[in-house]
Formats: structure tokens, sequence, C-alpha cells
């Protein structure tokens, strides 16, 4: 059994094939595991602040799932995830306009990519990119798992995207780092409106060590504009956070990253199947996107069910 991606996806359904002694190997682009679970180091920032990362993908984690709540009480127990917040800020491009409360947000003092490397623990993740597109012959004596976004893993295997038809939509996360606080606390705010900005997160109070630090999730709209160049949209998020928060200072250091596939547009995603597959091929799909709530919880579930009909059906 071949997994492809290590996110939380490919690691919760990796978890279960280990418990039912099923073999199988992981596959990972990239040095680092965790996927859209990603960090941002501050380097030559001429601050104290050097080495600190910033959260640029997932901003944070709800639970709802009793499985799930398990291991997340393990990592509350360990210092690894905190409880974050229940109550965001909503504004439009004229600045705050009042406060919301929802479910109890999970954060990690560390990076929300530690949750992931928890959670992989004793894994073992190869460094790898599957390149180039599958061919069913080959892989009549593996099965494969494409634990990534459909736009990812239609690259592998065309069919993806007929197995999961949604949507996806980019976001450039811009990352900022001030001399001082020049704004009143916060957790986390939404800007539903046309603003440049859809979400500012406090990545001080997030992370527990109260630095200048925020990171604001450009509308995707503007993200689809700059995806060659996204370093072009710094001022323009730059702009829209001070209007927002009510201040004129410039950031000492910033950064962009962008995520062509950020996220899947809710409303295009649907509750059901959890996971998805051409089994005469010996192709699985799971993901975020196998949900009405795509999300980093979604990812778990998902994973988590196409490990057990892999154990089921091996
Ligand atoms: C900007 C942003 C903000 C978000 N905010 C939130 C939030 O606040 N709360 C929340 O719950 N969720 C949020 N999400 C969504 C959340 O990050 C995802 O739901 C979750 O991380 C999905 O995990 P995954 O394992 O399914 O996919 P991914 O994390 O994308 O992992 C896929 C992995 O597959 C690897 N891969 C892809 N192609 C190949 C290949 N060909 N060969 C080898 N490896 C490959 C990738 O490198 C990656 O490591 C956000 C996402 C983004 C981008």
């Amino acid at each position: 059994m071949l997994i492809v991606g290590a996110g939380i996806t490919g690691i919760a359904c990796a978890r279960v094939l280990r418990t039912h002694g099923v073999p199988f190997r992981i596959i990972n682009k990239g040095k680092k595991l965790g996927g859209r679970m990603a960090a941002k180091v501050v380097r030559d920032s001429g601050t104290e602040f050097d080495g600190r990362v910033f959260d640029i993908g997932a901003s944070y984690f709800t639970v709802s799932d009793p499985e799930f709540q398990v291991h997340v009480q393990d990592m509350l127990d360990l210092g690894i995830v905190t409880e974050w917040t229940d109550t965001f800020h909503v504004a439009d491009d004229t600045g705050i306009l009042g406060v919301k409360v929802g479910p109890m947000r999970y954060s990690a003092p560390k990076g929300i990519r530690s949750v992931v490397e928890y959670l992989a623990q004793g894994l073992e993740v190869s460094e790898g990119e599957f390149e180039g597109e599958i061919d069913s012959r080959d892989v009549a004596d593996e099965r494969i798992a494409l634990c990534m976004p459909t736009p990812q893993a239609a690259k592998i295997f065309p069919r993806a995207t007929e197995l999961n038809p949604c949507v996806w939509e980019p976001v450039i996360a811009v990352s900022m780092l001030f001399a001082e606080q020049h704004w009143q606390d916060f957790d986390g705010i939404f800007d539903n409106s046309t603003s440049a900005v859809t979400w500012i997160a406090n990545d001080g109070s997030r992370r527990g060590d109260r630095a200048p630090a925020l990171v604001a999730h450009v509308h995707p709209v503007l993200s689809s504009q700059h995806l060659v160049d996204p370093s072009a949209v710094i001022p323009f998020a730059v702009s829209a956070v001070a209007k927002i928060l009510d201040f004129d200072q410039e950031p000492v250091w910033t950064s962009a990253h962008r995520w062509t596939f950020a996220k899947p547009v809710e409303g295009t995603t649907r509750s059901e199947p959890l996971f998805n597959a051409a089994p005469e091929e010996g192709v699985f799909m799971a993901g975020d996107s196998f949900s009405d709530r795509p999300r980093v919880e979604a990812g778990w579930i998902s994973g988590t069910a196409l490990g057990k009909h892999l154990v089921g059906t091996r």
C-alpha cells in the first residue's frame, strides 16, 4: 500500500493501517510533513523574533469527532495544543463591527504543523513526489491512497475530479511582524465584505507569546490575480489590515505564501462519501474535501475512514 501525502489525512490513514498490521509506505513532497498545516520561520527581521514561526496555512482547528477528541485531549495534556478562543471579531473594510462566539478553536504553541508531527510519531515518511500519472498496469500489485487536494490528485490520477468534484480556491497568506503592537487585543477577525483580506489572525495570541505578529488571508479573487507573484499582494494586505485595525504603521518583516489549492469552496463539497475509490485501478482518495465542512478535522475523519476501509478489504 502506498500513501501519497503526509498531511493530516495521509497520517490518519497510515495510523489505522499500522494499528492493524497492514504494510504500507508514505511519500510526501517536501521535507516537512503537515501539508497545509504549515509554518513559516522568520529570518532576517532584525528583531528578537528571528526563528519564530508563523502559522501560514490552517489557522486553528475545531473538534467534534469523539475519536479525534481523544487525541486532542492527549495533545492538550502534553501542551502540544491549547484552547485558543471561542470568540472572533467580525469586520468589514471600514473596521470592526462586533464579535461572534463559536466552538472552541485549538491552536499549537509551536505551530500547527506540530499537531501532524505528533500524530505521525513512529511513522516513517519518505520525502518524494509522485510524479506523472498512474499507469494502471503498474499499480495492479500496489494500492495507492491519494491524500491531497483533488487538483493535485488529478495530476496523478486524472479521474480524481470525477471521484470528488468540488471547486477549490486559492489563498495567499501574508505574515506581518511589527516593531510593537499597534492594535487592541483580539484573537481573529473575519471580514466577509469585499475587502482585500478575509481573515486576520493574531499570531501572538494564537501562539501564546504575545508577539506583534499578524497573518492575513487575502481574498480568493485577489489571491487568484497574484498567484504568479504572491509578494505583490503584500501592500494590499498590509493596508487592509491597518484600516480594519485602525493603525498606520508598517511591518518590519513580511512574507507571502501562495496556496493555489487552499480550500474547497463550502457548498461544493458533500458530507458523503468520506472517501472514494476506483478499486479496479487500485486508487483511493481521501481528504478534507470529502466533507461538507472541509477543514483539518474533516481530513482526519476522511483519512481514518479510508484506513478502516483498506484494512477491511486487504
Ligand atoms: C490558508 C489556509 C487556511 C486554512 N484555515 C483552516 C482553519 O483555520 N481551520 C481548519 O480546520 N482548516 C483550515 N484549512 C484547511 C486545512 O489546512 C486542511 O483541511 C487540512 O490541512 C487538510 O489536510 P490534508 O492532509 O487533506 O491535505 P494537505 O495538508 O494539503 O496534505 C497533502 C500533502 O500531500 C503532499 N502531496 C501533494 N502532491 C503530492 C505528490 N504528487 N507526491 C507526494 N506528495 C504530494 C503535499 O505536499 C502535502 O504534504 C486552511 C487551509 C489553508 C491553505
